[in-house]
């Protein structure tokens, strides 16, 4: 056993970690952000057993990875267990094995019947944001959704990975519905909110900060920080799916085969997907004037 005690404040906590449950990690740094109390808190994090003298102790655990220099911080909060899990580079292929074998026991003919080919009705437009996972939040199953994810879920005219992605789910894949889903406290619509030089990143947010100045009236009358920061995320969600609508590819569609383009924003301080209900017809007339491409 080792014993690690650490004077924080006015409270005496002592924390006790068994040395063999150390193997591949180091111990950094403790933290208290809570009271100690009168018994012991016998728990674990991270498959690491821990006993000590508060339930709110904060953990910093580094996980060796593979190589020595390669370190990534593990945040371990001992009793509640709400500590920041990290994929373990080492256990992909394994997990991958495990998942084979999952599928395989429920339908023995599942990568068969996988690899017949796709027939999906939605494009999803995501952000990359490793939060904000695409099929998870829509209970979506293989085959039903294509996807496109990028910083702030952005659709730019320039852009030939987005725009190859709906001509192809367009045209080639027929999709018949369209959404753009943004998700609140967005490291993307944040960064283009700040006064500093991103380097690549910065024709990239240009695009944010041109939807900021559009609606830059009901921005600016939005007293609450944290408010204007969603609106804006909200904002960003209708104006890209407005850029979707901008294209020859589903303009056709639409004159064709109605499809539809929705603008959702994933909640992700509640789970909750809200549907902005974005007036498609409306929207289509408002721009064809100007963006009408056939
Ligand atoms: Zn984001």
């Amino acid at each position: 056993m080792i014993q690690e005690f650490a004077d924080l404040g006015s409270q005496f906590i002592w924390l006790s970690i068994p040395f063999s449950a150390l193997s591949g990690w180091i111990f950094t740094s403790m933290e208290k952000i809570g009271e100690a109390t009168e018994n012991p808190f016998e728990g674990s994090a991270n498959d690491i057993p821990i006993t000590a003298m508060s339930r709110n102790i904060e953990i910093d655990l580094l996980e060796i990875i593979n190589e020595p220099h390669q370190l990534k911080p593990i945040k371990a909060i001992n009793s509640i267990l709400t500590y920041k899990r990290i994929i373990h580079f080492a256990k992909i292929f394994k997990n991958n094995e495990e998942w084979i074998a999952s599928k395989l026991k429920s339908n023995p003919d599942y990568f068969k019947e996988l690899s017949k080919g796709q027939t999906p009705e939605v494009l999803y437009i995501g952000c990359s944001d490793s939060r904000v996972t695409a099929e998870d939040l829509m209970g979506a199953m293989p085959g039903e959704v294509f996807i496109h994810r990028n910083v702030a879920n952005m659709v730019i005219s320039i852009d030939l990975n987005a725009m190859s992605v709906i001509n192809y789910a367009v045209r080639h894949l027929k999709v018949k519905h369209i959404i753009i889903c943004g998700h609140y406290e967005c490291g993307g619509v944040k960064a283009s909110l700040q006064q500093s030089d991103l380097g690549i990143l910065n024709p990239w947010l240009r695009n944010i900060r041109d939807v900021y100045r559009i609606h830059k009236d009901e921005l600016n009358a939005i007293a609450n920080e944290q408010d204007r920061f969603d609106r804006l995320v909200e904002l960003n969600v209708q104006e890209q799916a407005i850029n979707v609508i901008k294209t020859a590819v589903v303009q056709e569609a639409y004159r064709d085969r109605g499809i539809t383009v929705s603008g959702w924003v994933f909640n992700i301080r509640t789970g909750k997907l809200i549907d902005l209900n974005i007036d498609f017809p409306k929207v289509l007339e408002d721009i064809m004037q100007i963006y009408r491409l056939i």
